[in-house]
Formats: C-alpha cells, structure tokens, sequence
C-alpha cells in the first residue's frame, strides 16, 4: 500500500495519485501526517496496514519515518523533497512495493497545525538534557527509561531550541527553516555545547551526567554542563562563619 499525504509541499497530490495508480499501485491519500493529533483513530487504523508500506510525503525522509514508528507504523518513506519528482517518487516506490491491484481510496482525519520535535533513536543517546532543557514538559520517560517525546503539543511554535543542545543531533523539527534541523540527508547539527553550558550555569538545573545543580571547587570541568567537578561548596560551614563574623563585636552595621 502507498500512503500518500495530501497536500505536500507544493505538490499536486491529484496528478501524484494518478501517476502512482497509473503505474499500478494501491494509494491510500491521507492528511499530512505530522498534523494529525495524537489521538486521531487513523493512526490506528493505519497501524493495522498488511506490509509492505511506503509512504510518500513532502516532510523529509528521516523524520517522517521516526514518526511513523512513534505510531507504531513501519514504512519505507519516500520525501517528495528528496527525489526527483513524481518520476523520482514512482522509481523510489517500484524499488520497495510490488505492483498490484492498482486503487485509489481516501482516508479523511481531522488536522490541526502542528509543530513539535521527533526523536530519531538511532541517534538519541538518553542523555536527558532535552528533558531538563525543555521547560514546558514536552519530553518525558517511558516506561523503559527513555526519552520520548510525551507532550508535543506543549512545544511552543516555530522554536526548535533544544535541537541545538542535543549533543548527537537527535531531534528534529520536520517544518524548520534550517535544512540541518528539519532532518535533510547530508545537513547536520552542529551541537551547541556552549549554549548547553549557560543553561545549566544559569538554572542551576541538575546536569543528567554529573548530577550537579553548582559548581564544586576545583577539578575538572563536567564536559556536559561545564561546571567545576570538585568538592562541593560546604554551605553549612560557610553559613556558621558568616553568622560567626557577623556576631563579632564592632562589626560595622
Ligand atoms: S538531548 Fe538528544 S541525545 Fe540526549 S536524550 Fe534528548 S534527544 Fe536523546
Ligand atoms: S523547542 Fe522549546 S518548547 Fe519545544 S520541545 Fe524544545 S525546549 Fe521544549
């Protein structure tokens, strides 16, 4: 079965559903699936597909597919954006999809505009700096201990600040402007360990390696979060001097 998203960038998914039937293959047209909600009864519905599946879309390729799987829905991703066109795009489905009875069939699902980051897990090291980065509670952990992205919709629109923090360049905003963001093959992230670091100087937030909410005195710097690795400062001996020196007498007011 081809899945193909309706409306993708700047395709005309009439004349694309054509061709893919044309050349002899079953399409099921479908909304833009990164704007379908987290509930919609399609997701399921398209969870129960017979393999084989390809799904055409005008996202590219690595995140579609990771969102996809998020859904529990395995398919080869074709990116309208990545191949050549309609003749790229029926090339890239006759490599993966055996012709057969050739259909067309519309499935109707309820979007909204939506914007929110997609993991891909071949990267994703569960560091945890995406979950202590983000204040809004868009990631959570699974039950597994992993990272997921369990509230995208609290993801404040247009922002993709913590794909600049991941160290492995693991998150992805499908709709970003900056190809390198937005999952192109052959663009990567350039980390942003700085901007990490000032994070955590500047919350006090627990680094997830180290474990440390301030600086120690001395030894090395955590590479994480930036902060001195030695003893911690003993606030209650510091506290006891200060209260020491200010009961002295003569003490200027
Ligand atoms: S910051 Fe990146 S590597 Fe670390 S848990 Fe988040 S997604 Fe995974
Ligand atoms: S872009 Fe901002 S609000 Fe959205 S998940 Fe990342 S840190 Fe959270």
């Amino acid at each position: 079965m081809i899945i193909l998203a309706r409306n993708n960038a700047g395709a005309d998914s009439d004349v694309v559903a054509r061709a893919i039937t044309g050349a002899g293959f079953p399409v099921l047209r479908v909304p833009e699936l990164y704007h379908l909600p987290e509930d919609s009864p399609l997701w399921t519905r398209l969870a129960a597909l017979p393999a084989p599946l390809v799904y055409v879309t005008g996202l590219h390729a690595r995140p579609a597919a990771w969102l996809l799987r998020r859904h529990g829905i395995t398919a080869t991703v074709v990116s309208r954006r990545e191949v050549a066109g309609d003749a790229g795009a029926l090339a890239a489905i006759r490599a993966v999809h055996p012709v057969s009875a050739a259909s067309c069939e519309t499935l109707e699902g309820e979007t909204v505009a939506r914007w929110y980051p997609v993991i891909d897990r071949d990267r994703c090291g569960d560091c945890h700096h995406c979950l202590q980065f983000c204040l809004f509670g868009v990631y959570a952990l699974d039950a597994d201990g992993r990272v997921t992205v369990e509230h995208p919709d609290a993801c404040k629109a247009g922002c993709p600040a913590c794909s600049r923090i991941c160290p492995r360049g693991a998150i992805i905003f499908p709709l970003c402007q900056d190809p390198a963001i937005a999952g192109a093959p052959g663009r990567e992230m350039s980390p942003d360990a700085a901007a990490r670091r000032m994070f955590y100087a500047r919350t006090g937030r627990p680094c997830p390696v180290c474990g440390r909410t301030e600086a120690g005195v001395g030894g090395d710097n955590c590479p994480e979060c930036g902060r001195a690795t030695g003893a911690p400062v003993e606030t209650d001996e510091l506290d006891a001097l200060i209260a020491a020196l200010d009961a002295l007498p003569g003490r200027r007011p």
